[in-house]
């Protein structure tokens, strides 16, 4: 099923990729799965990764979703199926049980989230595109999971900055997942640091853009992705230098830096 999707969406793909192979610091890449940025060291590898451990123990309901977004004309936005297993793993990990997230798409995330969560767990889930999130809605009510989340339609910060008056809320989410606007990365962090509670985690996605955090600054890059590193590099120094958290930053996806508060 994973080489039909590949299949499918190989004519965008390829363009996509051959204009990346160029403007990622000579990375070998050109991967077919939708969501991977080719970080690893080679293709084979992240395949072996995928049909291994991966694709053998992927949920149905979110393999229909990948299936789904893949035919997306912007299926480069999604979770990659890796990178979903590893949120699933994580949250579990950490027995996470109320939690936000920051940028919906069509749901590869929030439905392996909601698949982590124990049955009274919740999700806070913020997009501005309803539309693609109805895409994906159908297999979360299938998979009985919709009951978890409360999805809100418009932009993410004024939903923060609600929260934030609210005194019960300060310190109350155990995870947050913030996958949007790279620009609004950091107004994100000084809200949410104060809602994630100590000993939580904040999980940022995409913190090495495609690989561009490394380039020189007169390198060709597409246009967005010229657009959004410096916020991104911002971040990273930000994150780094910040006393409220520990930081990991791995190379999973796009990159995923995570944080846990520890004051
Ligand atoms: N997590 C998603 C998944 O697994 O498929 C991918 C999210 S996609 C990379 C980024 C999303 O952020 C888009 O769906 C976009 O509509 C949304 N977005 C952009 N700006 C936003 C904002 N200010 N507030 C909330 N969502 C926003
Ligand atoms: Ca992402």
């Amino acid at each position: 099923m994973a080489t039909t999707v590949a299949t499918a969406t190989r004519a965008t793909e390829n363009k996509t990729q051959t204009e990346e192979n160029s403007q990622n610091g000579g990375q070998q890449t050109g991967h077919q799965e939708i969501g991977h940025k080719s970080l690893l060291k080679s293709d084979a590898l992240y395949q072996y990764i995928l049909e291994t451990s991966v694709y053998p123990r992927e949920p149905e309901c979110l393999k229909e979703l990948r299936e789904i977004t893949a035919k997306h004309p912007w299926n480069l936005m999604t979770t990659s199926a890796d990178e979903g297993q590893f949120l699933g793993m994580l949250l579990k990990l950490i027995n996470a049980k109320n939690t936000m997230e920051i940028g919906v798409f069509t749901g590869y995330s929030l439905l392996a989230t909601a698949l982590a969560l124990p049955d009274d767990g919740k999700i806070l889930a913020m997009d501005i595109n309803r539309e693609n999130y109805e895409l994906g809605l159908p297999l979360i009510q299938k998979a009985g999971v919709a009951h978890k989340i409360d999805f809100r339609e418009g932009p993410a910060l004024p939903v923060l900055d609600e929260l934030m008056k609210d005194e019960s809320k300060h310190g109350s989410f155990d995870f947050i997942f913030v996958d949007a606007d790279k620009d609004n990365y950091l107004n994100y962090h000084q809200r949410i640091i104060d809602l994630v509670k100590v000993g939580g985690v904040i999980g940022y996605d995409n913190t090495l853009w495609n690989g561009a955090v490394v380039l020189p600054p007169d390198a060709p890059m597409r246009k967005y992705i010229r657009y959004y590193r410096d916020f991104v590099i911002e971040l990273n120094k930000e994150l780094a230098a910040d006393p409220r958290i520990e930081i990991c930053q791995l190379p999973v996806g796009d990159g995923i830096t995570l944080c846990r508060r520890v004051k």
